[in-house]
């Protein structure tokens, strides 16, 4: 299983960063998802003291906060079941990979990512394409990314 707290740290990978934020969202006053204005103690905090970072305090509105971190915890749910399933080690899916890849896909459509790219050809899913996501160590902790399952179709 992984770690308490994987989706959490997930959760601040996907925050953007730099100047696609308004000063206010960098500065936790709006929603950093949706034009949302935060009076204090109106947002959750997306860091979560989990960095320190000066001049960068994200938060999200509620119905922001549930949808992006539902987004990330499927794909959790998946990793987990991924290394416990006897089925799945051994390169063949079992069914349950399919309801949990579906609600996936449909936790990311909610928030209005519904495309999911491959990090080896960066080309997007189609519908009919095995894919998998993967958890993945980066300077800034654990990212998600998605590839191929076995070798990318050519193109
Ligand atoms: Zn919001
Ligand atoms: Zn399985
Ligand atoms: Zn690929």
């Amino acid at each position: 299983m992984s770690a308490p707290g994987v989706a959490e740290t997930l959760l601040l990978a996907i925050v953007e960063r730099g100047p696609a934020l308004t000063v206010q969202q960098r500065q936790g006053t709006v929603c950093v998802w949706c034009p949302t204005v935060l009076r204090p103690g109106d947002g959750t905090d997306i860091r979560d003291g989990h960095t320190a970072e000066r001049d960068w305090w994200p938060h999200a509105c509620k119905p922001c906060y549930a949808a992006h971190l539902r987004s990330v915890a499927t794909a959790v749910d998946w990793h987990d079941h991924l290394l416990g399933c006897a089925a799945c080690c051994q390169h063949a899916p079992c069914s349950t990979v399919g309801t949990l890849r579906a609600a996936h896909i449909e936790a990311r459509r909610r928030i209005g990512r519904p495309a999911v790219w491959c990090s080896e050809c960066l080309n997007i899913m189609r519908p009919d394409e095995l894919w998998q996501q993967y958890l993945w160590q980066s300077r800034r902790g654990t990212e998600l990314s998605y590839r191929h399952t076995g070798t990318c179709p050519p193109p």
